[in-house]
């Protein structure tokens, strides 16, 4: 087994171009301080016009959602860019593995940029591709890689979802995850088992909650440990292998405060991820995507109180949008994801202005190989029966 390097670097400083986090972004940003950024950020879009597509996950601040053409989940905003085919630069205000779907989906004349290449994923940054393929390697030697079906979430790199691709494996997302595993079980007959990452609580809470599996046909596979911390046997008498992977945002939620909710107000409604642990997500009355979650929203009676388990940027917006419901924060502290958060108005108006002087920033660009690879495993996802991929 190799030994796999993991830096852990400070945000935004030193360089790992392998990463999800700590690539420097260059640039010669405006001060945050500066007055006249909003109006610089609608003057150079304007500029640019028809050639720049702006996208903005649900997660974004305020001050960039404002400038977004459309807003989404990842897998949304990727297909919203591909629909564009017209526009030459794609700026994603999201993260980098968000930025390389885009890029996967697009075409090649089309220019994915990230305005801060230091918006990375804390959770794809948990599973890293050697890896990944160290845990192959062991399944084989544990007698079991014939048997395993890899399912990589969206949120994980492009090398991660070209590693499915190429082992007969798909991408998923958090709302046709279990569509995707009753796929996955479905491929090498009663013996199957799914190896799952990056994100545990997402593969524990589908295969437990929507597929009827038992938390003892999950183990936990942890990277750095010899042989994921697991024995042959353990691997053997597994349906599923989850990696030890988690959201830092999600994660972050806790059942005492659902408890406690419930004992203030008995008519609040918990609604939540499921990246929330499986604790969470046992005592919430409601599951579901970023999507679910928003029409949950809208869909609800004038009146009704709910307490939401997911990044505050988007709890915040939903309560501003629906004054007539009583709408709190699922946890006591603030949670942002401060990866999600790097993308400021400086770093979007120093990426279309760089545009619109002629010069492209921050482009993210995936090699030619990976992209035929992980299109494969999205495109396993497209064709899956049922349930469509939006999230
Ligand atoms: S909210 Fe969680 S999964 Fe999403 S980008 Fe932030 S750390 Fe990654």
């Amino acid at each position: 087994m190799t030994t796999v390097d993991l830096p852990l670097l400070p945000l935004g400083r030193g360089t790992d171009p392998n990463s999800e986090r700590g690539v420097d972004c260059p640039g010669d940003l405006p001060p945050a301080s500066d007055p006249d950024l909003v109006a610089r950020a609608r003057a150079a879009k304007e500029a640019l016009g028809d050639k720049v597509f702006v996208l903005g996950h649900h997660y974004q601040r305020d001050e960039v959602i404002q400038f977004a053409d459309v807003t989404g989940d990842s897998f949304k905003l990727a297909r919203d860019a591909a629909a564009r085919p017209d526009a030459e630069y794609i700026v994603f205000c999201g993260v980098h593995f968000m930025a390389e779907s885009a890029d996967i989906l697009t075409t090649d004349e089309q220019k994915v940029i990230l305005p801060d290449l230091a918006a990375g994923c804390s959770m794809a940054d948990m599973a890293r591709l050697a890896q990944v393929e160290d845990a192959w390697d062991a399944l084989a030697d544990a007698g079991v890689v014939d048997s395993v079906v890899p399912i990589t979430y969206m949120n994980s790199s492009a090398d991660i979802k070209a590693f499915c691709g190429r082992n007969g494996g798909a991408v998923c997302t958090s709302s046709n995850a279990d569509v995707a595993l009753e796929w996955a079980f479905a491929q090498k007959g009663e013996d199957t088992k799914v190896l799952f990452f990056p994100d545990q609580h997402l593969g524990r809470n589908t295969a437990v909650l929507k597929l009827g599996y038992s938390l003892e046909d999950c183990v936990v596979w942890n990277p750095l440990l010899p042989n994921g911390g697991l024995t042959t046997q353990q691997l053997q008498d597994a349906k599923m292998i989850l990696w030890k992977g988690h959201c830092s945002v999600h994660g972050r939620f806790s059942a005492d405060v659902v408890d406690d909710l419930r004992a203030q107000d008995p008519s609040i409604q918990i609604l939540v991820h499921p990246e929330c642990t499986h604790e969470v997500v046992t005592k919430a009355d409601l599951v579901g995507s970023t999507e679910f979650i928003i029409k949950t929203i809208e869909a609800a009676e004038p009146g009704t109180s709910w307490a939401i388990g997911t990044e505050l940027n988007l709890v915040k917006r939903l309560a501003d949008a629906h004054p007539d419901k009583k709408i709190v924060f699922l946890d006591r502290t603030v949670c942002y994801c401060s990866t999600m958060n790097r993308i400021d108005l400086p770093h979007l108006v120093w990426a279309l202005e760089s545009l619109v002087a002629g010069t492209e920033v921050n482009v993210i660009s995936v090699d030619d190989t990976t992209t035929a690879e992980a299109q494969v495993a999205l495109q396993r996802m497209l064709d899956l029966p049922g349930k469509t991929a939006k999230d």
